[in-house]
């Protein structure tokens, strides 16, 4: 239940009988459940680690887990980077799964992905699996999507009803307006499923860390985000008719100054195409020279450690799909891999990343959901990211498709005497 002062206010209007009841247009039950069902809204705040929640920052988030579920911290997948991960909590496969390996990836027909290639981006072909606004769509619900990874591309020729490309150039508030209009549209039209996204608090983490000023005060700023989107909600009466699901991507860690390690020095540059730098740094041997390559980069090394793509370590489910680079080498915590020309970025002051292993208590992520299908003030123990997409079909009441998740790892959370 959410917490808010204008919820009280809008509970003694029901009970006066003054808000209106639900359209008589004549309907079927199956009809009259799906119209009853609350929205979904599935917020993402890109880079929230999972302590950031501790630092007492965060009242508003902080009323919501109280009022509503959260999990200890919420695992990413491999890798533990934004593009992988928003993938993987909409479809409920594994990167390697699913197919948007890294932010940066080859593929043998396709060519190459940049996160800033636009139609690379939106290329129905790059992405695999089914986001679950493509099974609601088919199911007749409507979706929306005040961004969202994937959501620019038509997936198996379906994009939500209404989307946009990504522009950071529009406001935390305009975001917010936009989504609270959706929702607040008449049942016909009103989003079964809308996303919204924040990059803000990831940006200031690269620029300077986790633990900067900058960081906390970005902190501070989606906090009060979310609780104008608690009022915004209250405001419109739809608090009742609103599931709101609050999840982050990854963590992120502090790159101490001269952290870098110069990709040229790995490895012989004539031996190899470099595939993605960063901290998941894939290597793809050319004709002739694969073991030569693999002789200088294969096992550990001073602040990382190389694998065949067929031997990564079982735990990070990675390794199987085609566009997997032949060698992947994994940074150690807190190290970056950059080619020579950028080795200098950053100077002299510590910096954030992330993509280094989900298992680090750093890359956690964050889960927290409240609204009417929800318990109140449950902290359930750490969850999986794959495990966010069977809740958001039970959400929906639509059936998931094939996914990597546990659907028990979240039902706790669901009030099954609640509005579903
Ligand atoms: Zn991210």
């Amino acid at each position: 239940m959410f917490r808010t002062a204008a919820l009280a206010a809008s509970l003694l209007l029901a009970a006066c009988g003054t808000t209106p009841g639900p359209e008589t247009a004549p309907q079927g039950p199956a009809q009259a459940a799906a119209e009853l069902r609350p929205s979904v809204l599935l917020v993402s705040i890109d880079g929230f680690r999972a302590d950031y929640l501790d630092l007492g920052l965060t009242p508003n988030l902080q009323r919501l887990a109280d009022g509503g579920v959260r999990a200890q911290w919420m695992t990413p997948s491999y890798p533990s980077l934004t593009f992988p991960n928003h993938y993987t909590l909409v479809t409920g496969l594994r990167p390697d799964h699913h197919g948007v390996i890294h932010n940066t990836m080859r593929d043998p027909v396709l060519g190459k992905f940049r996160i800033n290639d636009r139609e690379a981006v939106g290329s129905g072909a790059w992405w695999g699996g089914e986001p679950i606004w493509v099974a609601a769509e088919k199911a007749g619900l409507p979706t929306a999507a005040m961004f969202w990874v994937g959501s620019e591309a038509p997936v198996a020729g379906v994009r939500p009803t209404r989307w946009s490309r990504f522009d950071a150039g529009v406001g935390v508030d305009e975001r917010i307006d936009r989504v609270l209009g959706w929702l607040a549209e008449p049942e016909e039209t009103r989003p079964r499923l809308a996303t919204l996204y924040f990059e803000h608090l990831d940006s200031a983490g690269h620029r300077n860390g986790p633990r900067a000023p900058e960081t906390l005060q970005a902190l501070r700023e989606m906090d009060a985000a979310i609780g104008r989107l608690v009022e915004g909600l209250a405001a419109r009466g739809l608090q009742d008719r609103v599931d709101l699901v609050v999840v982050s991507d990854h963590g992120m860690a502090e790159v101490p100054p001269g952290h870098v390690v110069v990709v040229e020095d790995m490895v012989e540059p004539a031996d190899v195409e470099l595939v993605s730098a960063g901290q998941s740094v894939g290597f793809q041997p050319v004709a002739g020279r694969t073991a030569a390559a693999e002789a200088r980069l294969l096992g550990r090394h001073d602040h990382y450690e190389c694998w065949r793509r067929g031997e990564l370590p079982q735990r990070w489910h990675f390794g199987t799909h085609p566009r997997v680079p032949a060698i992947v080498c994994q940074m150690d915590e807190g190290w970056d891999a950059r080619p020579r020309e950028y080795a200098a970025r950053g100077g002299d002051r510590p910096r954030g990343s992330h993509g280094y292993d989900p298992a680090l208590p750093s890359m956690r992520a964050i889960f927290i959901a409240d609204g009417p299908s929800f318990v109140d003030g449950l902290e359930l123990p750490p969850i999986d990211n794959v495990d966010v997409y069977p809740l958001l079909a039970e959400l929906l009441g639509i059936e998931p498709a094939a996914h990597d998740g546990d659907p028990a790892a979240l039902r706790p959370a669901l009030d099954s005497a609640g509005a579903r």
